[in-house]
């Protein structure tokens, strides 16, 4: 039952093929499953313990981006709400359990993303070695 799946976003296919081309190895939209709740970020890499979140800016709130709508605030708001709750929950949960989250927002241009990422991967210099 994969029709309901979300498609993937430009940002997202974007950033993958960049890490792809620049030897990392990674799953996608791999759900972790962290007792009391599941999350599935973007791009894995499960041997470092790194997750990667896209987040789009409307959904996940971006200070630049995400204003709220102004029509039918009953219904957005709340939407809104639960989603920044359960990115929160999420990025708490994953923490806890040892990975580190990096978050980045789907306006943000590639190379600013690749680098966020690279920072965190290569931050664990002990680690080098996974690298193919
Ligand atoms: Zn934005």
């Amino acid at each position: 039952m994969r029709a309901n799946r979300r498609a993937d976003t430009k940002p997202e296919v974007e950033l993958r093929r960049a890490l792809h081309r620049l030897g990392y190895r990674y799953r996608k939209d791999y759900r972790l499953d962290l007792g009391t709740a599941k999350v599935r970020p973007d791009i894995v890499f499960t041997a470092r313990k790194v997750a990667v979140f896209v987040d789009g800016c409307f959904w996940h709130a971006c200070p630049e981006h995400g204003r709220r709508p102004t029509v039918n605030e009953w219904y957005w708001e709340p939407k809104l709400r639960r989603t920044i709750e359960r990115d929160r929950n999420g990025d708490a949960l994953l923490s806890a359990a040892g990975w580190r989250v990096i978050r980045i927002w789907e306006h943000q241009d590639l190379p600013t993303a690749i680098g966020a990422v690279i920072e965190v991967l290569e931050g664990g210099s002990e680690h080098m070695s996974d690298r193919r």
